[in-house]
């Protein structure tokens, strides 16, 4: 809990709020912009975009405090779907970067997302301070993610580090965590940058003991829901400090990391406004309690979002950071409210209780799981990566393993669910996208969910 723990995200804020550096920053002076860029960001929108021309009501346009702000409609996942081209409020010309979303496992239309210069130096000034806090000059970070084009994740991250005289190494989502680790070591790479499971894959492979150890100092995970069995792995493989990193695409991409105190994610709070819902009401709930996250663009100009509902489950944590920093903190995000799936009778299982699971057991590199639902026989497919190396009943270890998860163990029992384990050598990448790991459904004629 340095003094740069404490103030980073404080240079950045008052940089972003055009506040003077030598001025002292306090809470009230955050919840003042924050007003400020809501009222600016609801003008915007109803002026420039035609979808929420169509959905605010010209009452809700001048807020009075932040509490005022849970007046104003959801947008959903499904309105970027939809109405992508009517919520775009700048003329095409002006789009520096357009991504498109396809969810893995679904036949959901992809989400297609649009960014304007502006929109991207924010992000990029964001990354700055974030890897200020993280890096010291000279010293070399290995991105694992999307980086071949301009102003894509990886480029943002590269040019960010250079900005501070540190250099990032685009690898891009590894093919393979041979190629990632022989990476690491010609660029001597102190950091490393990645999807949660690629990063642990590397840590996990044979070589990396022999040739890596001592290398790597710090690991930034992000993108993904991150399972603390594979953290505690991480670290206890490569003796290094783990930080988590929160944000989605919708955000501009970051949207809140890890102080050294590694409890809860500081929000990036000049740029976006964040509340929990309760996910079947839509009420907005208290500080402390779990809900749905949900928040709103602040400075965005391509697609302002305004109530965006992420579907992730987690809580803004109400006690004061011991690193001292005055920024929020999201608590760990605990799943996806959609992501439960029904077994049995009425027990469900989320991914996570499979990740906290599968990936306690060593050898395992990554895994999918399916379930298959043919006329009320369900059953759940566990497909396991491993290298060379890893036991040989592994297979065996996996099913063990997961009959500790108590709905597992009960739809079983009462042989509503049969559980199938695979085990499979890595495989390339199917996806070149970061895209959230889901349990797969699917029913008897092939169709996905
Ligand atoms: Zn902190």
């Amino acid at each position: 809990m340095t003094k740069q723990c404490a103030t980073y995200l404080e240079d950045w804020f008052k940089n972003r709020a055009g506040i003077p550096l030598a001025a002292p920053l306090k809470r009230a002076d955050i919840e003042d912009h924050q007003l400020k860029q809501l009222n600016e960001t609801l003008m915007y929108a109803s002026h420039h975009s035609p979808f929420y021309k169509n959905r605010l009501n010209p009452d809700q346009m001048n807020l009075k405090s932040l509490a005022d702000h849970s007046r104003l409609p959801f947008t959903t996942e499904e309105d970027l779907r939809h109405n992508s081209l009517q919520i775009l409020s700048t003329s095409q010309n002006d789009v520096s970067r357009v991504v498109t979303l396809q969810t893995s496992g679904t036949t959901h239309d992809p989400k297609r997302l649009y960014f304007t210069e502006q929109d991207l130096a924010g992000t990029l000034v964001f990354f700055h301070h974030v890897m200020s806090h993280l890096f010291m000059s000279g010293q070399r970070m290995l991105i694992l993610l999307p980086g071949s084009t301009p102003d894509s994740l990886g480029d943002l991250l590269s040019r960010a580090l250079k900005m501070m005289g540190a250099r990032g190494i685009i690898h891009g989502l590894p093919e393979n965590p041979q190629a990632a680790l022989e990476a690491a070591i010609r660029y001597k790479t102190e950091l490393v940058i990645g999807l949660p499971t690629d990063v642990l894959s590397m840590a996990r492979h044979s070589d990396s003991l022999q040739k890596f150890k001592g290398l790597i100092k710090k690991v930034v995970l992000c993108s993904d829901y991150i399972p603390d069995t594979l953290v505690n792995t991480i670290k206890q493989l490569w003796h290094c400090e783990v930080f988590e990193h929160y944000g989605m695409t919708e955000m501009g991409y970051g949207g809140g990391i890890q102080c050294s105190v590694h409890e809860g994610y500081h929000l990036r709070e000049a740029d976006l406004f964040f509340e929990i819902v309760d996910p079947e009401t839509g009420h907005t709930l208290t500080n402390g309690e779990s809900g749905e996250v949900v928040f709103t663009t602040l400075t965005q100009r391509g697609m302002p979002l305004i109530r965006y509902r992420t579907g992730d489950i987690s809580r803004l944590i109400p006690e004061p950071c011991p690193c001292g920093s005055i920024f929020q903190r999201l608590d760990k995000v605990m799943g996806r409210i959609n992501g439960a799936l029904k077994i049995g009778i009425n027990q469900f299982i989320f991914i996570s209780d499979l990740d906290e699971i599968i990936f306690r057991i060593s050898g395992i590199q990554n895994y999918e799981a399916t379930i298959e639902r043919d006329n009320g026989h369900d059953c759940l497919i566990l497909s396991v990566y491993t290298d060379a190396y890893s036991p040989a009943d592994i297979t065996t270890r996996v099913k063990n393993a997961v009959l500790e998860i108590p709905a597992i163990h009960k739809a079983i029992s009462a042989k509503l669910l049969q559980l199938k384990t695979v085990a499979l050598s890595a495989v390339a990448r199917q996806t070149q996208q970061p895209a959230k790991r889901k349990i797969i459904e699917r029913y008897g004629n092939g169709e996905l969910q």
